[in-house]
């Protein structure tokens, strides 16, 4: 690039800071911008097209064009070049226009007699704000500097864009950030939750996107370089042996070091832009691939260098993570990703959790779940679009988030909220009171629980005990391996809190997608089949005995209930079995107080144990039907795949009749049987449940009230006949004839 090009475009960068520092409405702004860019450009004409809403682009000003189309043009996205400019975010630049593929012709412009024509994306971190448009009669390819030179120009805008610069009364743009926007996600865990946004990462705002000091930029750009470097090469020598973490911090720092991306950085500078401006027009870029990229591991390093280019902003803005804003009372936390640790660190002082990112089996959402926070996960735009303290409904039963929502939908929002409030004091009235049938059956109602922060609920939610405790979640929220120490005063406050009413622990469940940042990672191929649970419990089982000895010190003279995941095969069982023997023969011998009791079971999640020899039924002394990994496998549907995990119903004939026929073999050696996957907690399948036999279900804390009180309305004498007159017809669920007979009640 030569010494003149770069003079140029830092006068045009100059007389447009002038511009935009003058006070006066954003429409004048606008149009003298154009003004300014087209004669600098020496073009006849020059536009700028901005959303009026997600899928509209509205021509907004223009030197050239005819003035009467301003706020009249408008164009879907992708319709013409201007609006294939914006969803592809790629330059179009042609001689001639209205031979170029996608070219619509819009007469009221007056535009047929341009020829050239050279759209950029006018984008900021990888959201597309609309289109700067140059055109000139004589056929002509614009130069690789001069797009270049409009780069920096369309960059300047978005800036200005964000910061509200535009933003005029009538035809003009109102403020972004300021209208309603519905979001459809997907649900992480449900429940309704009003509120004010809380971003878990605030965004750098670049409040100078124009510098006139070129090697004053360069400058503060190379010490926030170094402070970079230094600080990765710091993170990196304490890092620990863990393989995959010291591959991140190693790309990391070949990105730090990286001289094409500096050389790009210093480029932007040298035509303009101040050093934070030019770390985000390529973090805008990159931003732009990660979209693009199908390679999962491109995706990786691209997401590695936008998170080094955040760090890279927040040292040159001194804008750290503390922008000394205040954490609204009812805060519904926003963030792209979030880890469990970090969401504990939260605790229940949320109301809500919006995640752009984020997946229905992720640790955040299994603490989401433990903690009965609504969740909403793939929630896209949700961090771009939502400010501290906006106004926030969250609807975690639909998966929709309501973003500054208008007085209708906040009203029939609070009135859904008063409804289930109604509910929970329905459902108080019956806490004490048993979960007996019509027809006299009485089903054990437990929760599931997996922290600490569970126990408080049990007494109010009137839960019997706890069916299922996941021990995992301990060791998935810290950065190290637990001590058996620790483990066991954890697990003895857990038996505290639960004050006499059974708990049953279940070892760790690590694999799958529960994975231990400080163990080394299994490259498996289908990790929920993999090397995981008892399999690594047997395999490797210094930790299986650890976690059975800080269990028996925990109970301490009290009864123990232990019980193994994902047990496929009956010697799998007398394995574990006889770990706890061995555990308990340890403990006498240190002299350590043995429980009173200990109960040992087995989860049984895979069909091979449905059809375990009988001697296994007789020798286990209970099983818990892990309900979301038995169906998973059962129809061989990923319960993690969007796709496929809500193919199969639970009502589905084929599997009823499988878990009926566990519970006639449990039944038959007298094997106590109980039910802790997610069904258990609604209502019309435990209803189900119970009437093909079940008598001891576990559930969510929350689910317990709404279970119960459909429980004592009904008859599950009559419910098995329904059930029992679907199968015979053939159907492939019961569930129509169950909801129609319930409807009858
Ligand atoms: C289950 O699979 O049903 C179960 C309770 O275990 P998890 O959901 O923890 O895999
Ligand atoms: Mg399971």
């Amino acid at each position: 690039m030569t010494e003149r090009t770069d003079t140029e475009s830092r006068k045009l960068l100059g007389r447009l800071r002038d511009e935009l520092a003058q006070d006066a409405p954003g429409q004048t702004r606008l149009d003298k911008i154009t003004a300014l860019i087209a004669s600098s450009m020496g073009c006849e004409v020059c536009s700028i097209y901005l959303f009026r809403d997600q899928e509209t682009l509205e021509l907004c000003a223009t030197e050239g064009l005819k003035p009467e189309a301003v706020h009249q043009t408008r164009m879907r996205l992708g319709e013409g070049l201007v609006g294939r400019v914006a969803q592809r975010r790629q330059v179009v630049n042609t001689a001639n226009a209205p031979k170029a593929s996608g070219f619509r012709f819009m007469p009221e412009t007056g535009e047929e007699v341009y020829s050239s024509f050279l759209g950029i994306p006018v984008q900021r971190l990888g959201e597309a704000l609309g289109v700067l448009v140059v055109q000139s009669k004589d056929a002509r390819e614009f130069s690789a500097d001069e797009v270049y030179a409009l780069e920096v120009v369309a960059m300047v805008l978005a800036e200005m864009t964000e910061l509200g610069a535009f933003v005029g009364e009538g035809a003009a743009m109102s403020a972004r950030h300021s209208h309603p926007v519905m979001i459809r996600g997907t649900t992480g865990q449900e429940g309704v939750a009003e509120g004010h946004i809380w971003l878990h990462e605030p965004r750098v705002v670049v409040v100078n996107p124009i510098a006139d000091d070129p090697q004053r930029e360069m400058e503060r750009l190379n010490a926030a370089v170094d402070e970079l470097r230094i600080g990765v090469d710091k993170m990196l020598s304490l890092a620990g042996p863990d393989q995959e973490q010291r591959q991140v911090l190693e790309a990391y720092r070949m990105f730090a070091n990286s001289k094409s991306w500096m050389r790009r950085m210093e480029e932007d500078i040298g035509r303009g832009l101040s050093a934070e401006a030019a770390v985000e027009k390529e973090q805008s870029l990159a931003r732009a691939r990660v979209g693009q990229a199908s390679d999962g591991y491109l995706r990786e390093r691209l997401s590695d260098l936008d998170d080094l280019s955040n760090r890279l902003l927040r040292i040159l803005t001194g804008q750290g993570q503390d922008t000394g804003a205040e954490m609204p009372p009812d805060p519904i936390l926003v963030a792209r990703n979030i880890g469990p640790g970090e969401l504990l660190d939260y605790g229940r002082s949320l109301k809500g959790i919006v995640l752009e990112a984020g997946s229905v089996g992720s640790h955040a959402a299994i603490v989401a779940r433990a903690l009965a926070i609504p969740l909403v996960v793939h929630a896209k735009g949700i961090t771009t679009e939502a400010l501290n303290g906006d106004p926030v409904m969250v609807d975690g039963d639909q998966g929709i988030v309501h973003l500054r929502p208008d007085d209708n939908v906040v009203s029939a929002f609070r009135d859904k909220i008063a409804m289930q409030a109604e509910a929970l004091q329905r459902y108080a009235s019956i806490r004490d009171k048993p979960a007996e049938t019509l027809c006299g059956a009485k089903i054990d109602l437990m929760m599931n629980a997996g922290l600490m922060a569970d126990l408080p609920s049990l007494p109010s939610s009137g839960a019997e005990g706890v069916g299922l405790f996941r021990t995992e979640l301990q060791f998935l929220v810290r950065n190290q391996m637990p001590k058996r120490s620790e483990l066991s005063a954890l697990y003895a406050r857990v038996m505290d809190a639960a004050q006499g009413r059974p708990v049953v622990f279940r070892t760790l469940d690590i694999g799958s997608d529960k994975v231990l940042t400080y163990m080394k990672p299994n490259d498996e191929p289908n990790p929920a089949m993999g090397w995981r649970a008892i399999r690594v419990g047997l395999d490797k089982p210094g930790i299986l005995r650890m976690q059975l000895q800080a269990l028996m010190r925990a109970a301490n003279g009290r009864p123990l209930y232990v019980m193994f995941p994902f047990v496929a095969q009956y010697e799998e069982y007398t394995q574990a079995r006889a770990e706890v023997n061995k555990a308990l023969e340890r403990e006498r011998r240190l002299g350590h107080p043995l429980p009173s009791k200990i109960e040992v079971g087995a989860m049984l999640e895979t069909p091979s144990l449905g059809f375990a020899p009988r001697k296994f039924f007789e020798e286990v002394d209970f099983i818990s039907i892990g309900g979301n990994d038995l169906k998973q496998f059962f129809f061989a549907a990923d319960r993690e795949n969007e796709r496929v995990r809500r193919r199969y119903d639970t009502l589905n004939v084929s599997f009823l009749s499988f878990l009926e026929q566990i519970v006639e073999r449990c039944a038959a050696s007298n094997t106590p049987v109980s039910f802790c996957g997610e069904d258990a907690g609604r209502p019309v399948e435990a209803l189900c449940l119970a009437a093909i036999g079940l008598r001891r279900l576990s559930m969510r804390p929350a689910s317990i009230g709404p279970v119960k009180s459909l429980l004592r309305r009904s008859n599950l004498e009559e419910l098995r006949k329904v059930i029992a007159d679907t199968r015979h017809r053939g159907a492939m669920s019961v569930r129509p004839a169950v909801m129609e007979w319930l409807r009858d009640q």
